[in-house]
Parts: structure tokens; C-alpha cells; sequence
């Protein structure tokens, strides 16, 4: 008998018809011998209603009273899940984040686990029970209702994953899988059979919204054995592991970036401390810096260009001109229309050339990089917006990926 953790997120539960749908997915896992501990997510678009519905009547909430609200989503999913549940006979409960030891810190909105305390998920599991829990949600110390951030249940199913060492989490999604890149983008792309934590963890961050990437942190952390795969068409999903095992293609997937935007920072002195004053700026106001260049110093002077979130362009900008006389630039200049494509695959650490194959594909197509970042198993170039669609489509053919891509030597 095997511990199965099953997590559904909205589309999955988001009217009578698909709950009844994840009814009979949970039952059969649990007809199989298995114990099924399953976790939800709000139902359909429920955290963005309630999101709505608090800005109209107080744009400026505290955040303890947000994460009160947010939480509901969830609490309702998973008792309308319970009650089909019910309808087949089989015993089941629900359980709060608070009532199954979810223990956060106080950061509300976007709180970090401190400790799961799997002691009632456990007894009710001895019963015989299927357990469903709120995802998203916890308790931090003052017995104070928080919440993870939005994408936040997939952390919650692979937070229990870990606790109960069960032996499989499976992420139920409204696609398939992890494709080499978005299906709505290139028409080829493929459904990848499996792909690595690390590979993964670079494509959850630029921008292939499947996963919440802290979800994939953990489950690495604890390698927790998991599945990505869709609730409405019964097919093999991708599965999300060490490595070790996993096929090594040069390149797995492809992904784009839009939210994101360049700053120049033109003519700083050429001398020591420039980039330090810049960037601890940034870090003071919790600005993440992703691509930075900068430029060799000549007569005395340098340029400095870096990107960001967008959401973070109109605090940025504000925050180096109140601050020029620090760095004194001779400009700062900005763009907005752009957009990072990126490659990942754990094969390229040990293979010379990916890079080289990327700007190859690019040049042919005429799009200009503008700035390139690599790590080990990663290379980003930023270009313009308009371009991007298209960069992401060339460079799929040029690796094959949409037939099967290019084994490692
Ligand atoms: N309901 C939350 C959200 O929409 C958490 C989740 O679905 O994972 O972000
Ligand atoms: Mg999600």
C-alpha cells in the first residue's frame, strides 16, 4: 500500500462536474489500496474574486485580514469536494491548514513553512479516512491564519509529500504536463516524459507558470517524488526528479519571459564602489536584479544596464533619480518592450556549444540580443518584445525539441 498526496488546483475543482471528476480520480487511487491525501486550491478564479471584492471596499487592508479572506477559497473547495466525496460512500474529512499542523511564519501573504506537525493528518489517515486539506493556507504563532502567496497550494501538497514521506505527489493542472515550451506558442512542442528538480526550478522561474517554484525547492530539498499531469484527459503526466535518472537532452525546454524591463544607467564614473551604491539601493527597497551589464570603463566613464520585474520599473526609476547624486549618471534610460528567452537543459553543463547553436539560430532569424546571461544549466538572452514569439519558435526547431531534441554525448 503506497501514501499517495494528490493536489487539484482551481480549474480542476472549479464547478460540480470537475469536482465530481476529481471525486472519482481520489476513489480510484484510494480502491487501488493506497492512502490518498488530497489537497485543493480555490475553485476557478475565487482568489482573484476575492481579491477584487476586498480593493473595492479597501484598497489598503492589513494583511492579516486579507489572508483571513484568501483563505476561505480553499476551505470552500475543499468541502464541496468532501460532499461529492461523501456521495460514493467512501469516508473522508477536511481539514484547515490549522487543523493539519500547517505551522508558518508571520509573514501574512507570503508566508514561509516553519513546521508541519502531521499528528491528526496521520490519525485521520489510521482510520481510514481520505484526507482533504486547504491548500495555500497555515497558522503562524499567534494562532493567526496565513497564507503563501498566490500558486501557493502546489507547496502545500509537496509540504505533506515530505512530512508523510508518501510516495508519490501528484500536481493535477489543466495541462498535461511540462512541454519543451507553451503549446499555445509552437505548435510542435512536446509533452516531456520527465525533466529534473533543477531543470524545473529554472523553468518555474522564467516564466512557464505550471509550478509554484517554492514547491519545486522543496520537493528537491526532500526529493520528493512528483507528477505533473491534467485531471481532465487521463494520461501520463511528466514526472519531476533527481537527475541522476533523468534523460539528459542538451536542451529540455525553451521558455519567455514578458515581465520584465531594462534599465541603463549611462555614464557613471569609472571607479570602485559605483555598482555597490547602485544595487544596495535596490536591495534596501527589495528590488531583485536578474541580467546585469556592465560596460568597460573608457574615459573615465561606464555604463550600467540591468533588468527587473516590470511591476518594479515605476519604484526603480523613481529610486535612482531621487538618489542620482550618488552615482552621478550622466542618464538613465529604460525600456519596457522587451522579453527574456531562455534555454534550460542539465546536458549543456557538460557540452560546449549550446550557446553558441542559441545565437546561431537567432542570427539567422535577424533578432538582435541585447543582453545574455548564462549558468550552468541556463542561457537567457533579452530582445526586443515583438521578437520574442518568434525567437522562441526558431530556436525549437533549430534544437529539434519538437521531435525528440539532442541527446548529450
Ligand atoms: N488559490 C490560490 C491562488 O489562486 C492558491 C493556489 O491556487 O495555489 O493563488
Ligand atoms: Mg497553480
Amino acid at each position: 500500500m503506497s501514501l499517495i498526496v494528490q493536489k487539484f488546483g482551481g480549474t480542476s475543482v472549479a464547478d460540480a462536474e470537475r469536482l465530481f471528476n476529481v471525486a472519482q480520480i481520489v476513489t480510484e487511487t484510494a480502491v487501488e489500496g493506497n492512502s490518498v491525501v488530497v489537497v485543493v486550491s480555490a475553485q476557478g478564479d475565487t482568489t482573484d474574486t476575492l481579491l477584487a471584492k476586498a480593493a473595492e471596499i479597501n484598497p489598503n487592508g492589513s494583511k492579516r485580514e486579507m489572508d483571513v479572506l484568501l483563505s476561505t477559497g480553499e476551505q470552500a473547495s475543499m468541502a464541496l469536494l468532501a460532499l461529492a466525496i461523501e456521495r460514493t460512500g467512501f469516508s473522508v474529512i477536511t481539514l484547515t491548514g490549522w487543523q493539519a499542523g500547517f505551522k508558518t511564519d508571520t509573514a501574512y501573504g507570503n508566508a514561509r513553512i516553519e513546521e508541519i506537525d502531521c499528528k491528526r493528518v496521520q490519525s485521520e489517515l489510521d482510520r481510514g479516512n481520505i484526507v482533504i486539506i486547504a491548500g495555500f493556507q497555515g497558522i503562524n504563532k499567534y494562532d493567526d491564519i496565513t497564507t503563501l502567496g498566490r500558486g501557493g497550494s502546489d507547496t502545500t501538497a509537496v509540504a505533506y509529500a515530505a512530512a508523510l514521506k508518501a510516495d508519490l505527489c501528484q500536481i493535477y493542472t489543466d495541462v498535461d504536463g511540462i512541454y519543451t515550451t507553451d503549446p499555445r506558442l509552437v505548435a510542435n512542442a512536446r509533452k516531456l516524459s520527465e525533466i529534473s528538480f533543477d531543470e524545473m526550478l529554472e523553468l518555474a522561474s522564467l516564466g512557464a507558470q505550471v509550478l509554484h517554484n517554492r514547491s519545486v525547492e522543496l520537493a528537491k530539498k526532500y526529493n520528493v517524488n512528483m507528477e505533473v499531469l491534467s485531471s481532465l484527459h487521463r494520461v501520463p503526466g511528466t514526472k519531476v526528479k533527481e537527475a541522476s535518472d533523468v534523460e539528459k537532452l542538451l536542451v529540455k525546454g525553451i521558455a519567455r519571459d514578458n515581465d520584465i524591463a531594462r534599465i541603463s544607467i549611462v555614464g557613471v564614473p569609472d571607479e570602485p564602489g559605483v555598482a555597490f551604491r547602485i544595487f544596495s539601493l535596490l536591495a534596501q527597497k527589495r528590488i531583485n536584479v536578474d541580467i546585469i551589464l556592465q560596460s568597460i570603463g573608457r574615459d573615465g566613464s561606464k555604463d550600467i544596464s540591468f533588468t527587473i520585474a516590470h511591476g518594479n520599473l515605476g519604484t526603480t526609476l523613481d529610486l535612482l533619480h531621487t538618489n542620482a547624486g550618488m552615482f552621478n549618471a550622466k542618464n538613465i534610460t529604460f525600456d519596457e518592450n522587451i522579453s527574456k528567452v531562455s534555454i534550460v537543459g542539465a546536458g549543456m553543463a557538460t557540452n560546449p556549444g549550446v550557446a553558441a547553436k542559441m545565437f546561431e539560430a537567432l542570427y539567422e532569424a535577424g533578432i538582435n540580443i541585447q543582453m545574455i546571461s548564462t549558468s550552468e544549466i541556463k542561457i537567457s538572452v533579452l530582445i526586443q518584445r515583438s521578437e520574442a514569439e518568434r525567437a522562441v519558435s526558431v530556436i525549437h526547431d533549430y534544437f529539434n525539441l519538437g521531435t525528440g531534441g539532442e541527446k548529450t554525448v
